[in-house]
């Protein structure tokens, strides 16, 4: 099974996802002499405020995302692009460090909308990420309609697509680039071909404006990281975007009450204009997020991508959407749109990611349990802030930090480097020494 001239190409779906895909496969297309048809169906409207319009996430775009879209030839324009990160600040209960890499002057981390703006915000000029990708895709080629598809089946051998009553169109090859709407997934999961959608958990996001001048001030050009004992919550990460800070939450089945109960943290407060009262209305979601991976993202005629199929746990789901649209433009092009042709050459990068997340299921754990460890969390930020002091020497301690939270490493090369016997020894010797140094010095001080 190959696509020929011709060939008619759905994909359901207008997110990250479904514009990589269609800007790979339209490009190897041309390259290979073939005309194809691609059309992208998406229920949303990207310039749309509030959640109506928008596709529900911290909207942090990676080192290796910014880099590997640079040399697609895709830069991100200023309208797009809402701040730029240089660095990532931890708070715990008893502190704060701040940590840079050396590697991200050549790269750059890029915070986003994923719709026009946050419900109510009179911003003007902001460009979503995905309306931007979506146009991309339509310069490449594509066409998008404007459809819910709420019907797929399989008659004869071709996938159809429906709306309403309305047959949209049978086409040669489905992508199913529809993130982890159950609704969709389950469609598909009916047609008994052994897809299964991925697990999800249920996150709590809001966008809170603070005025530029104020995010500026009091958060710059960072992402600050909260790993506090505030029941119910795993961290929170707060990312400047202009006016606004988006704070989201991740956790056991988080609330309303759960931001609310952030943003009146001490720790927190700090951060906000003195007498800041949580406004009666502000822009917040809930949005469920894949922790786990689809099972056979693929059949004869049919590739599942991104939040679809696999994507990395908590981190660069955006970079994760690029890696498997790459993965199955490549295999559709290259190889074959049978569902051994899939079987063989696109499902090994599902399972690469798909393993590498056991490595950071045990990284986030391990994290979780140090930052309510105290005397542990201390050390390690002790450690890290020394290491910070001297940033033209190595540093590998604050670096497992920001390959973790910034998603730009895979979670096995950090798992390995964190388990490194050297590593583990200095953190224990250093839980050790610095109470007894302290004891020392309060003594001789006296
Ligand atoms: C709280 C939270 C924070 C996150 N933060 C980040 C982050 O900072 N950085 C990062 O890289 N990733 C982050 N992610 C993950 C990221 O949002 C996803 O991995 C990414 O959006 C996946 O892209 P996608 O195209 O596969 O799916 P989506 O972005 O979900 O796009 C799917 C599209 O399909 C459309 N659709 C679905 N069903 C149908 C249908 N039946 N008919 C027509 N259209 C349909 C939807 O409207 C949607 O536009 C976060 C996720 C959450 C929940």
């Amino acid at each position: 099974m190959i696509l020929h001239d011709g060939a008619r190409i759905a994909i359901i779906g207008g997110g990250p996802a479904g514009s990589f895909f269609s800007i790979f496969a339209s490009k190897l297309a041309r390259d290979m002499g073939k005309a194809l048809d691609f059309t992208i169906y998406e229920r949303k409207s990207f310039v749309s405020h509030g959640a109506s319009g928008c596709n529900m996430c911290a909207g942090v775009v990676s080192e290796s995302l910014v880099q590997n879209l640079a040399l697609e030839g895709i830069n991100l324009p200023a309208t797009v692009v809402r701040w730029g990160i240089e660095s990532y600040f931890f708070h715990i209960e008893g502190g704060s460090v701040e940590i840079k890499s050396s590697r991200l002057r050549q790269r750059g981390i890029a915070t986003v909308f994923r719709g026009g703006g946050p419900a109510g915000s009179l911003a003007k000029g902001i460009q979503s990420f995905d309306d931007f990708l979506l146009q991309k895709a339509v310069e490449h080629g594509a066409h998008v309609k404007r459809s819910l598809i709420d019907g797929i089946c399989m008659e004869g051998e071709k996938p159809r697509l429906y709306s309403g009553k309305n047959m949209l169109q049978e086409c040669d090859l489905l992508v199913g680039a529809f993130g982890i709407k159950a609704s969709t997934g389950k469609m598909y999961e009916d047609l008994g071909s052994g897809y299964k959608v991925p697990p999800t958990i249920k996150t709590a996001q809001s966008e809170i404006e603070l005025g530029s001048d104020w995010v500026v001030h009091r958060f710059g050009h960072a992402i600050h990281i909260f790993l506090l004992r505030i029941p119910g919550i795993k961290f929170v990460s707060v990312i400047p975007k202009g006016d606004y800070i988006t704070v989201s939450v991740l956790g056991k089945d988080p609330k309303l009450d759960h931001i609310k109960a952030f943003l009146g943290h001490h720790s927190m407060k700090k951060f906000l204009p003195s007498g800041f009262q949580v406004p009666e209305k502000f822009c917040h979601c809930f949005p469920k997020i894949s922790v786990g991976a689809a099972r056979k993202p693929f059949a004869n005629r049919t590739v599942f991508v991104g939040d679809a199929s696999s994507s990395r746990l908590y981190k660069d789901g955006i970079g994760s959407a690029y890696i498997t649209a790459k993965a199955a433009a490549h295999t559709a092009l290259l190889e074959g749109i049978g569902e051994k042709d899939f079987q063989e050459h696109y499902l090994p990068t599902c399972k690469s990611l798909n393993r590498d997340n056991l490595f950071g299921q045990f990284l986030f754990a391990a994290n979780h349990l140090m930052s309510i460890v105290s005397p542990i969390s201390r050390s390690y930020f002790n450690i890290v802030q020394r290491e910070q002091k001297n940033l033209q020497k190595n540093t590998p301690y604050s670096d497992i930090l920001w390959d973790m939270f910034t998603g730009s490493r895979f979670y096995k090369d950090i798992f390995l480097r964190a388990l490194h016997p050297s590593f583990v020894v200095y953190l224990f010797s250093a839980m050790v020494i610095y109470p007894v140094k302290k004891v020392f010095f309060s003594f001789k001080n006296r």
